[in-house]
């Protein structure tokens, strides 16, 4: 087994880890979406470029998303009504 060949002082331990940070990511808020996205990049969000629509699938599919979103959060609404027809036919097999 390979063993180091001499002690590593404190200052060469401490340069060595000064570079084992992180680095932040340069993102920018897309001009279309404000969603932050990485700059000289199509925007993953909206599918914009420049101000120009680059890929109308991705447009396409928040279109889907938004209109199956909207009957989603209205069977969330019909959730508890459901649970009140388990209700009532429990009612009923008690009787
Ligand atoms: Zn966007």
């Amino acid at each position: 087994m390979a063993l180091p060949t001499q002690r590593r002082n404190k200052a060469a331990k401490g340069r060595r880890r000064s570079q084992h940070h992180l680095k932040k990511i340069g993102l920018i808020p897309c001009p279309h979406c404000q969603r932050q996205i990485f700059p000289h990049r199509v925007c993953p969000f909206c599918g914009y470029y420049k101000g120009q629509l680059v890929l109308s699938s991705l447009a396409n599919k928040k279109a889907k998303q938004n209109k199956k979103s909207k009957p989603t959060s209205a069977d969330t609404k019909k959730k508890p009504t459901t649970g009140h027809a388990k209700v009532s036919k429990k009612h009923k097999q008690a009787k």
